[in-house]
């Protein structure tokens, strides 16, 4: 049966609103911290074409690492397993951009999710395209079926005024001969990509082709053949909410991927893919409101990939 979409949206957001003021917005890119933290927003995707939102879902936010999903999707639909030679599929236990791991793996990243395997997707794309970060941009258009979907310039500004720590990551996988192109490239595209800016129903229609086994489901466009779908997806499950994905799992039990922007995406395949945004983050940098949100959604509609 159904779940009755509306009324557990509706709940949802009622039940968030004394979290909203506990999580931090991100501030290390100084832009995102002039973000109002007491924000919330909900969307659904579902694959029949029906969708549902609550809140702040039409407002725009930054996707940060969401991206890494798109350039992800984008690159593994291009090369293939040939990825895998330079970028593992491991969660790493660390922070999104730690230095350390990176100098004792000899330049290869645990997986693509964390910052330094973002920045490798960003070089194969980056040898593909001629802008990978326009590359990613065009993607994200055409899978929400929106062309107002843009980068945030001020953002993607902010971000490489201050990118010093993916400026030393990049440096260290070119001394082990795991960037192609330069560092100043793929740091600028990197940062462009991070600063895209959607709303919570442009990026639950932008997630939907994961839900629906890799296939775009209003017009049937194959991103992914079913086989490569249920491995983005499992990635997600385990390396796409930081060094907090065990606990994710635990709770929410459905692959997802997160940015420091605040936004989650979150898919149930075969069902629906769900997006929400609540600035306010949790110290491993999930959103908290967001996170909570989730795993309500999970409980009240019986839904989980367990
Ligand atoms: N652009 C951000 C960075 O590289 C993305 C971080 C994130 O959302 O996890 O630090």
């Amino acid at each position: 049966m159904t779940p009755d979409y509306a009324a557990i949206l509706a709940t949802i957001h009622a039940e968030v609103q004394p979290l909203l003021s506990e999580g931090k917005v991100a501030s290390y890119i100084p832009q995102l911290s002039t973000v109002a933290v007491d924000q919330f927003g909900m969307a659904l995707y579902c694959l029949d074409g029906s969708t549902y939102e609550v809140g702040a879902a039409q407002q725009k936010f930054s996707l940060q690492s969401i991206t890494k999903l798109f350039a992800l999707a984008l690159a593994f639909s291009r090369e293939g397993d040939a990825i895998w030679a330079r970028v593992g599929r491991e969660p790493s236990g660390n922070p999104f951009n730690s230095l350390v791991q990176l100098e004792y793996e000899r330049g290869k990243p645990r997986n693509p999710f964390i910052n330094a395997g973002a920045l490798v997707m960003t070089d194969i794309l980056s040898t593909r395209f001629v802008q990978s970060d326009v590359a990613v941009l065009q993607f994200a258009r055409s899978i929400a079926a929106e062309a107002g979907i843009d980068f945030d310039l001020t953002v993607a500004q902010s971000e490489r005024e201050t990118a010093h720590r993916n400026y030393a990551i990049a440096h260290l996988m070119k001394d082990f001969g795991n960037l192609h192109n330069p560092v100043s490239t793929v740091i600028d595209s990197y940062c462009r990509q991070c600063s895209i800016s959607m709303t919570c129903a442009e990026l639950a229609k932008a997630g939907s082709f994961l839900a629906q086994h890799g296939t775009v489901p209003w017009s049937g466009l194959q991103i992914l053949d079913r086989s490569s779908a249920k491995r983005l997806n499992a990635l997600m499950l385990t390396c796409g909410t930081y060094d907090a994905a065990g606990d994710f799992a635990y709770r929410v039990g459905l692959p997802a991927k997160s940015g420091v922007g605040g936004g989650i995406l979150a898919l149930v395949p075969g069902e629906l893919a769900v997006a929400v945004w609540s600035p306010g983050l949790d110290a491993t940098g999930n959103s908290l409101a967001g996170t909570y949100a989730l795993e309500r959604f999970t409980t009240l509609t019986a839904r989980s990939i367990f």
